[in-house]
């Protein structure tokens, strides 16, 4: 699509979830800009070349179970995305008096590290946990999209049994040392696996594991086989996901421009209608900021006094000038709306987004 065309969709932001989102209206046919104000794709699901050709995950680095009809309709296979299963999950390690625990993807693994580091007990108590999480994991419903989970009462109206019903008050209510106390129970013994299952329960979860509730994050972690299992690993570092689905959208006839801050959505009779950009100056001001931020080097040179004293991102009098001549010259609001939704053409193309090693697909850069 030419850069001059009106859109029936702006998305602000390309981060994975405004990514995913442009990727499936453009694939319904509508047509798509999407706006970034960073000079890569991701978000915190981005992944940067840090030092030459050494690309680092920008925040996320794991993939989350994702359901497999949601993998198909964003086509992540169709646009490279490859997965990596990981064999091993974590390690606790404790002192040199105990074996490490090591958290193996594959049970049947698990439960004979177990055996054979912490003995028949910690086994036996390792399988009657898994086997404690199938029900209640098989409930969760995690990989349906579309469709609202049931309730805890329907859940338990449901149950065929007392003997459910508690499995179910105890894994969706309970503390993951609920559940830790009930299958390892041995603190001295079994202290460094009662570690790694409290571990397990609560990360990426920001609760503790004598928090009720938190016995449904360990169900989640050990409910596999229910479609989707463990967490996995992006070839290409997480970024990777998110470079396909811009090839996904520019494939499509969408569009992406990166350094592209949005300053305000704008609205007509309820409706939006726009977006106004950030006046360019201001943008690349806001850039320099960051990338002086991230740069050790340019900030402890300033601090030395090697730099000038004048902070690199402090607003000259020329920038002053550039930013008001900018709103003049594009108009009022409304005029400058209709110029975005109309005829944008201050952008040359460009073939990649973050790293000259990144998405190869044809991206617009702003000349901000
Ligand atoms: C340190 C860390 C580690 C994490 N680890 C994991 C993990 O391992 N696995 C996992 O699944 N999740 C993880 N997460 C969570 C996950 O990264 C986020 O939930 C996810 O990336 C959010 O995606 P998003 O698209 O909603 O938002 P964001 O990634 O925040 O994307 C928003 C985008 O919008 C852009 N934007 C904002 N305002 C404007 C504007 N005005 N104009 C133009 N553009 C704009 C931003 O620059 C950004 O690119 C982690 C998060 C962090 C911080």
């Amino acid at each position: 699509m030419s850069s001059t065309g009106s859109w029936d969709v702006i998305v602000v932001g390309a981060g994975h979830n405004g990514l995913a989102a442009a990727a499936l209206l453009a694939k319904r046919g509508l047509r798509v800009l999407c706006l970034e104000k960073n000079g890569y794709v991701g978000g915190m699901a981005g992944t940067r070349e840090i030092l030459s050709g050494c690309r680092n995950d920008v925040g996320a680095s794991l993939l989350f179970p994702l359901a497999k009809s949601v993998a198909e309709e964003l086509e992540l296979a169709r646009y490279g995305v490859e997965t990596i299963e990981l064999p091993i999950m974590a390690v606790n390690l404790n002192s040199r008096e105990s074996p490490p625990a090591v958290f193996y993807a594959n049970p049947l693994r698990m439960a004979l590290y177990v055996l054979r580091h912490f003995g028949v007990g910690a086994m036996l108590g390792f399988v009657r946990l898994m086997a404690f999480c199938k029900y209640p994991a098989s409930l969760m419903d995690r990989f349906t999209p579309r469709s609202v989970p049931p309730t805890l009462e329907e859940l338990l109206a449901r149950a065929p049994n007392a003997r459910r019903r508690r499995q179910i008050e105890l894994a969706f209510g309970g503390s993951a040392m609920d559940l830790v106390d009930r299958f390892l129970p041995d603190r001295e013994r079994h202290r460094t696996l009662r570690a790694l299952v409290a571990f397990a329960a609560v990360q990426s979860t920001y609760k503790g594991p004598f928090t009720p509730g938190s016995a449904l994050c360990l169900v989640y972690t050990f409910a596999q086989g229910e479609g989707g299992g463990l967490m996995r690993r992006v070839k290409g570092g997480m970024g990777a996901l998110s470079e396909a689905l811009c090839r996904s959208i520019t494939e499509k006839g969408g569009e992406l421009r990166l350094r592209t801050a949005v300053r305000r959505i704008l609205v007509e009779d309820g409706r939006a209608c726009g977006v106004e950009p950030l006046a360019a100056d201001q943008a690349e001001e806001r850039r320099r900021l960051v990338e002086v931020r991230d740069h050790a080097r340019a900030a402890s040179s300033y601090a030395t006094g090697r730099a000038s004293r004048r902070a690199p991102w402090s607003r000259t009098s020329t920038s002053r000038r550039r930013s008001s001549a900018w709103s003049a010259a594009s108009g009022s609001t409304r005029t400058r709306s209709r110029a975005w939704r109309r005829s944008s053409t201050a952008a040359p193309t460009c073939t990649s987004c973050s790293s000259s090693r990144g998405c190869r697909s044809t991206v617009r850069r702003s000349s901000t």
